[in-house]
C-alpha cells in the first residue's frame, strides 16, 4: 500500500527536525512490516511560514526522497495548507494520513488506520481517547465548540481533529466538494463510505508553541458553522414565531388592562404594534433568509450523490437494434 502522509506547518522550525527524524524511522518500520510500500512519502506544506521552515523542507527533501515540499505562496490557514498537500497526493497515494507537524498525534496509531484501511475503511477518524493532557482551558474550550456546532447543525465527529486516513477514493470524492470556505472535519462526514475510527492518546506539544490561539480556534469555530450549516438562519424564523405567540398573549394581557381602564391613553396601541411589528419583522426577515440559504447551498454545487458500487452487466454495452 502506497501511504502519503500529509503534513501542513506554519512556522515549525522548532519541531521539524525531530519531527521528520520520528517520522522516518516509523515510516522505515512500516516499510519493513511489509505495511506500506517503499514508494510511500511524506509531504511537508509549507503555509507560508515566515521562519526556516520551507529551508528546512527543502533540505529534507534533499537528503531523503521520502519527503515531498509543498510551499503555499502565502499563509492561508492550517485547513487550506491540508488541502493542498492532499491534492498534491491525490493522484499518487492509495491512502493519505494527515497530521499534524507537532506530532501531538501519536504516530504509533498509524498502524491501526493501516489495518482498518485493509479492513476495507474509506475514511478512519483519529479519535482522542482523553485529553488528560491538554489545560483545563483547552479541554473546556474544545467542549464547548464541538457542542456549538452540533447544536448549530454542523455535524463533526467528537474528539477528531484532522488526524484522519482517507482513501484514493475518499479522496477523490472529496475534491467533488468545490466549496471556497471547506472545512474539512464537517466536508469529510458528508462523503459516506465505509468508515472507521481509531482511538488514540494526544500529547503535548514537544517544541514551538500552539499556532492556534483562543482568537483563532473562535473564527475557526465561527467559519465550521457559516460554511457548513443555515442552521442559525433557521433560528431567526423560530425566533420570529416565539415572538409572535409573545405578542398574542401581550395584545390579549393588554386589551384586558385598557377595558378595566387601567391604563395610559394611547399606551395600549402602541405596545401592541411594537410587539406585532417586532415579529412581523423578525419572521419576514426568517423567510428572506431561507431564500438566501437556498442560494448559498447551491452555490456550493455539492455534489448531490456519490456513488460507491455499480452493479449491472456486459450484454448492455451491446447497440439496440434499433432501426
Ligand atoms: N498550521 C498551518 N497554518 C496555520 C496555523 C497552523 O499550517 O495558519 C499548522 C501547524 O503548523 C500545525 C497544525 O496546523 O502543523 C496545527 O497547529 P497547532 O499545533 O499550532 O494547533 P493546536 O494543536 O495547538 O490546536
Ligand atoms: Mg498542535
Amino acid at each position: 500500500m502506497k501511504l502519503f502522509l500529509v503534513i501542513p506547518c506554519y512556522n515549525e522550525e522548532a519541531v521539524l527536525p525531530e519531527t521528520s527524524k520520528r517520522l522516518k524511522v516509523k515510516m522505515s518500520e512500516l516499510q519493513k512490516k511489509g505495511m506500506i510500500s517503499k514508494n510511500s512519502r511524506v509531504i511537508f506544506v509549507d503555509d507560508g511560514s515566515k521562519d526556516k521552515t520551507w529551508d528546512l523542507i527543502t533540505a529534507l527533501h534533499q537528503e531523503d526522497p521520502l519527503f515531498w515540499g509543498v510551499k503555499l505562496s502565502r499563509n492561508r490557514g492550517h485547513q487550506n495548507a491540508l488541502l493542498a498537500g492532499l491534492s498534491a497526493a491525490m493522484d499518487k497515494a492509495d491512502a493519505v494520513i494527515s497530521m499534524d507537524a507537532d506530532l501531538q498525534d501519536d504516530i504509533n496509531a498509524i498502524d491501526a488506520f493501516i489495518e482498518k484501511y485493509n479492513a476495507g475503511a474509506e475514511v478512519v477518524y483519529g479519535v482522542r481517547s482523553s485529553r488528560k493532557k491538554d489545560s483545563f482551558f483547552k479541554k473546556n474550550t474544545a467542549l464547548a465548540f464541538y457542542r456549538l456546532m452540533s447544536k448549530l447543525g454542523a455535524d463533526v465527529v467528537y474528539n477528531h481533529a484532522d488526524y484522519r486516513l482517507l482513501s484514493n477514493r475518499a479522496l477523490h470524492s472529496l475534491f467533488e466538494f468545490k466549496e471556497v470556505n471547506l472545512f474539512l472535519r464537517g466536508i469529510v462526514p458528508m462523503i459516506g463510505y465505509k468508515t472507521d475510527v481509531v482511538y488514540y492518546e494526544r500529547a503535548e506539544r514537544f517544541a514551538g508553541e500552539s499556532k492556534y490561539p483562543l482568537k483563532k480556534m473562535l473564527a475557526f469555530a465561527f467559519e465550521g458553522i457559516t460554511s457548513l450549516s443555515i442552521r442559525p438562519i433557521r433560528m431567526i424564523i423560530t425566533l420570529g414565531i416565539v415572538m409572535l405567540f409573545v405578542s398574542i398573549a401581550m395584545v390579549i394581557y393588554f386589551l384586558v388592562r385598557h377595558f378595566i381602564g387601567y391604563t395610559v391613553p394611547g399606551w395600549t396601541s402602541l405596545i401592541v404594534s411594537i410587539w406585532a411589528i417586532g415579529a412581523l419583522q423578525l419572521i419576514s426577515t426568517g423567510v428572506i433568509g431561507e431564500y438566501i440559504g437556498k442560494v448559498y447551498l447551491e452555490t456550493k454545487e455539492r455534489p448531490r450523490f456519490i456513488i460507491e458500487t455499480f452493479m449491472g452487466d456486459e450484454t448492455s454495452d451491446e447497440n439496440s437494434n434499433r432501426s
